[in-house]
């Protein structure tokens, strides 16, 4: 069943609806690991799942519960590298792309996501979407990093070509105004 919580667990769940078992898809943002699992167990053993990181305390804590989730096969690729560089390590059309930006929550807040390298990974997601696949965002305008790429995220989400994407942009109304939002971008089937 559908829960709306917040932003961070509305991407996840309705990035999951475009999904089918041995489909690939890529974490852009591994983390402490939670949304790779839930893609891992949404393309199942026969897919294909491409997390990254830039920390390597970050994929470790990935291993860790995949492990503990005895998800941790050969459908995932754990790649210490930024997202920009996404086209250097994924080497076939995906279904979905998750970003969950910002920080480790429990790690050094300096090293959260930034505009530059967020544009350039989410130009390169884009290009490795296969037809129908999708492209999910959750931005936190409550730190001023994050307000910077919540205002650049808008300006090229506008700019997608509607002849190739269906870009929506989403918020909690009764949530704080500096809450997180919500970017999916659908790729015309
Ligand atoms: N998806 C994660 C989960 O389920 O636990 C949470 C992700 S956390 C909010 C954001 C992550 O992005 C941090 O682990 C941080 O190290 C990572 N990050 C920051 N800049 C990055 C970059 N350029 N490329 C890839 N990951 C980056």
């Amino acid at each position: 069943m559908l829960l709306l919580r917040n932003a961070r667990y509305l991407s996840r769940d309705l990035l999951e609806g475009f999904l089918r078992p041995g489909d690939a898809a890529v974490d852009a943002t591994a983390g402490n690991g939670h949304d790779t699992l839930a893609l891992c167990q949404a393309v199942g053993p026969a897919g294909r799942v491409f997390a990254f990181d830039i920390q390597q305390d970050a994929l470790d804590a990935t291993r860790a519960l995949l492990a503990e989730n005895h998800v941790l096969d050969e459908r995932v690729r754990l790649i210490l590298d930024s997202h920009a560089n996404l086209e250097r390590h994924v080497d076939r059309p995906v279904r979905c792309v998750l970003f969950n930006l910002g920080w480790l929550p429990t790690g050094d807040h300096r090293l959260t996501t930034r505009t530059p390298s967020t544009l350039a990974a989410v130009g390169a997601a884009l290009r490795l979407l296969a037809p129908g696949g999708a492209l999910s965002i959750c931005c936190y305008p409550g730190h001023e990093e994050g307000a910077r790429e919540l205002a650049a995220l808008q300006d090229w989400a506008a700019g997608l070509d509607i002849r190739q994407f269906n870009a929506l942009e989403a918020r909690f109304a009764n949530q704080r105004e500096d809450s997180p939002k919500l970017f999916l971008i659908q790729r015309a089937p």
